[in-house]
């Protein structure tokens, strides 16, 4: 018998319909009968309500976690009525990250949003060669769903704040243009709702990917202009055995056999396939000292000039927008970085000595602004405050090892890339000209890195169980700077 006590939601699926109910004690037996009371007391007589869980109407678990936002979550489908942030940028997100821990797990995963029948990767389902009759789902997409295949589970998000109102603000650093857009977000504490649809479901499918982005990356769309770095509080046990073991659960064959479906396997040119795999990302932290007011000085952010100039900029300091962003405990550091990496001296780290190819690697490393599809290979976030005057943003990404533009040395641009944000490197950045003379002693915190001399915790790790394991244990030690 399962029995959960002070549990303040039972979610009921009818179709698509979720009814609410305060409740304080569930009561769930082996054969799926479910009895609930409205009080602990009366859990016993639990005769009150009755249901029996059939495929219409199923009991369902819910498991809660929450979410501390270090740098806004970006919100661009925000309900303005209720500011609530939808769940589908989180989902999708999770999805987008457990695609990539399967990958790395040598598991196929598809491309969701591909739809060329040609594609190696095109979106699930697909058909037996032999057998058209049967389909066959990867596992991402028997975890996350797809056409005719409902998904193992729902997310229901609230809390949270809208950080500012009106326009995005438009941050051109020093030689730019056009600069860069940062639109309002999310910001403060959110929950995370998760509710179980399938007996098959395991909250470790959510919590392993949610725990490494939130350690290592971010979640959420619009990561590389800042977004999404969040902490994950109330923190379950998690363990990448029970993320293993509950994949090969879902991709059980008499599981599959009953639902007349197949998995979609590896398919033989996997070398080939340019799609986000964790064996081929890297994760960089970076810290620094800084005084109060600092962020006043940073590259785009700072008035430059005489007003009544032709290039007078008037910056962003005295903007009430700003203030907001500033005010809900992040600093708005990506336009400077950028555009020291791709305008600027950091060129020297990726840079070819033809220009023609220097272009098409400009465009395949950092993205297009217009266009999100072109994703950005290299993703910087926000600064955030780790402890007194000491702030920390990360550099991370995913640079694939197959199908690099020419003249593009995958290699080399890391090893540059994590000198020149080391102390006393070679390439220097002029770090006073990009966050201003308030700031100083920046230093590479710790660089991860699957089975690469460059990991600065676990040097050249090529077993992938023991590289995550080591990602989901280092919680603690951060905790303490
Ligand atoms: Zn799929």
């Amino acid at each position: 018998m399962y029995l959960k006590r002070s549990i303040t939601r039972l979610y009921i699926i009818k179709g698509q319909e979720v009814r609410e109910q305060k409740l304080s004690g569930v009561i769930i037996n082996e054969q799926n009968t479910i009895s609930y009371s409205n009080s602990v007391a009366e859990e016993n007589k639990f005769s009150t309500h009755r249901k029996k869980a059939n495929t219409e109407e199923q009991c369902l678990r819910l498991d809660e976690m929450i979410l501390d936002i270090k740098t806004p979550i970006w919100t661009g489908d925000i309900d303005s009525k209720s500011n609530l942030l939808k769940s589908t940028g989180i989902m999708g997100s999770i999805r987008w990250w457990v695609e990539a821990i399967l990958r790395g797990m040598d598991n196929f995963a598809c491309d969701p949003i591909d739809d060329n029948p040609k594609s190696l990767t095109k979106r699930c389902p697909t058909t037996k060669e032999n057998n058209r009759e049967i389909s066959q789902y990867c596992s991402a997409c028997l975890i996350f769903g797809a056409t005719g295949m409902r998904k193992l589970f729902r997310l229901r998000t609230e809390g949270g704040y809208e950080i500012f109102n009106g326009k995005s603000i438009n941050i051109m650093p020093k030689g730019r243009t056009r600069g860069w857009y940062l639109g309002s977000g999310l910001g403060g504490e959110i929950n995370l709702d998760i509710i179980s649809l399938d007996k098959n479901f395991d909250k470790s499918l959510i919590s392993v990917p949610l725990a490494i982005a939130a350690k290592l990356g971010a979640i959420g769309a619009r990561a590389q202009n800042g977004y999404g770095i969040v902490e994950l509080k109330e923190f379950p046990e998690i363990k990448i055995e029970d993320f293993k073991n509950s994949v090969s659960k879902i991709t059980d064959t008499a599981r599959l056999a009953k639902l007349k479906i197949d998995v979609r396997k590896e398919v033989r040119q996997e070398n080939y396939i340019s799609l986000p795999n964790i064996k081929e990302m890297f994760f960089a932290k970076i810290q620094f000292e800084a005084d109060n007011g600092w962020w006043k000085e940073v590259d785009g952010i700072e008035e430059r000039g005489q007003m009544g100039d032709r290039d007078y900029y008037e910056g962003y300091s005295n903007d009430a927008r700003m203030r907001k962003w500033i005010d809900s405990g992040s600093v708005p550091i990506v336009p400077a970085i950028k555009n020291w990496l791709r305008y600027n001296h950091g060129k020297s780290l990726w840079q070819t000595e033809n220009q023609n190819e220097d272009r098409i690697i400009d465009k395949w490393l950092f993205g297009t602004m217009r266009n999100d599809k072109t994703a950005s290979k290299v993703i910087v976030s926000c600064a955030y405050p780790v402890s007194n005057n000491t702030w920390e943003f990360r550099v991370w990404g995913w640079i694939p090892k197959n199908d690099l533009p020419n003249g593009f040395d995958r290699e080399r641009f890391l090893d540059n890339l994590k000198e020149s944000l080391s102390k006393d490197n070679p390439i220097k950045v002029q770090w006073s000209k990009l966050f201003g003379k308030k700031t100083e002693n920046h230093n590479l915190k710790i660089w991860r890195e699957y089975n690469s001399l460059r990991d600065t915790l676990k040097q050249s790790e090529s077993n992938i169980d023991n590289y995550l394991k080591s990602i989901l244990g280092e919680r603690r030690e951060f905790n303490k700077t």
